[in-house]
């Protein structure tokens, strides 16, 4: 069953950050709402998660339990995405729902970090062989480029260019929908890599994601898009036929920077022959 609901639609940082009193911080600790965002994570559906970050255990609580899902695509290492306490939050949960294995897929040079983690004592106790062999975790590596299927999505994860904890790239989720359309989640993708526009031009998408990670400032960051380069990207995937007048485009991995309201007001103000909006925690799209 797809859900579609993006359940954290902040970057690294979390709004309000706990540190920070920028403006964008103080916006959201003033008016609460849309302007608070939690760390990003995606439902698709009741059994598959995009991500599940720092925090995941607030997000349960507040949009439904984990206890169906089954799969989750992890985008990179950095850990507003992967949190590896929420392996021990399946020990404890998996005690009083059905025992299943939960499927985490990492390209394979993020997989180091799963190697890792199998050796060393100083994360989750050491725990995780254990898990492995239990059947209550089990890893997949998967390969840019190459389609697998889940639950009747097809899952193409394509090269970002934003580097993880291991020095991997990360990867942008290209997904048919069980109902035939198409939904890329494209977080920490920086400035598309050549191959990955390439391969886009394949593909019409309906339902598309973008970062927005440096806010409507035009700092550079190799790693990280500000909003005039999501609007550069927009257009060039508009000009190559990879967004349509049948597109619909939400940003999200959004900075501290700059507050809802003003994300919102520079989106209005954009003029494309589909609709851009910003998310937020909460918003339902499929
Ligand atoms: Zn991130
Ligand atoms: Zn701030
Ligand atoms: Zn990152």
């Amino acid at each position: 069953m797809l859900i579609g609901q993006f359940w954290g639609t902040s970057a690294a940082e979390g709004i309000p950050a706990p540190f920070c009193r920028c403006p964008g911080c103080e916006e959201a600790r003033k008016n609460g709402g849309k302007s608070l965002r939690t760390r990003s994570c995606f439902r698709l559906s009741d059994k598959i998660m995009l991500d599940l970050g720092a925090d995941a255990v607030t997000q349960s609580a507040k949009f439904g339990d984990l206890a169906d899902v089954e799969h989750i695509l992890i985008t990179h290492t950095h850990e507003d995405h992967l949190n590896p306490h929420m392996f021990m939050e399946l020990v404890w949960g998996r005690a009083y729902t059905p025992k299943k294995p939960t499927h985490f897929y990492l390209t394979e040079d993020a997989f180091k970090m799963v190697e890792h983690w199998r050796k060393t004592p100083w994360i989750v106790k050491g725990i995780l062989p254990k898990l492995e062999k239990e059947g209550l975790v089990v890893f997949h590596k998967l390969s840019f480029g190459e389609r697998i299927e889940i639950d009747g999505c097809g899952i193409t994860p394509l090269e970002g260019n934003h580097k993880g904890n291991v020095g991997e790239n990360s990867a942008l989720y290209l997904i048919d929908l069980p109902d035939g359309r198409k939904l890329f989640y494209g977080l920490d993708s920086g400035p598309y890599l050549p191959q990955t526009l390439e391969a886009l031009k394949a593909h019409q998408i309906d339902l598309f994601i973008s970062e927005c990670s440096l806010g409507l400032s035009d700092a550079k960051n190799p790693g990280h898009l500000s909003f005039p380069e999501v609007e550069t990207l927009l257009k060039q995937l508009a000009d190559q036929g990879t967004l349509t007048a049948k597109s619909h485009v939400w940003i999200s991995h959004i900075s501290h920077r700059t507050s809802h309201p003003e994300m919102v007001a520079a989106a209005e103000k954009l003029s494309f022959p589909f609709p851009v909006e910003i998310a937020w925690d909460g918003l339902k799209i499929l």
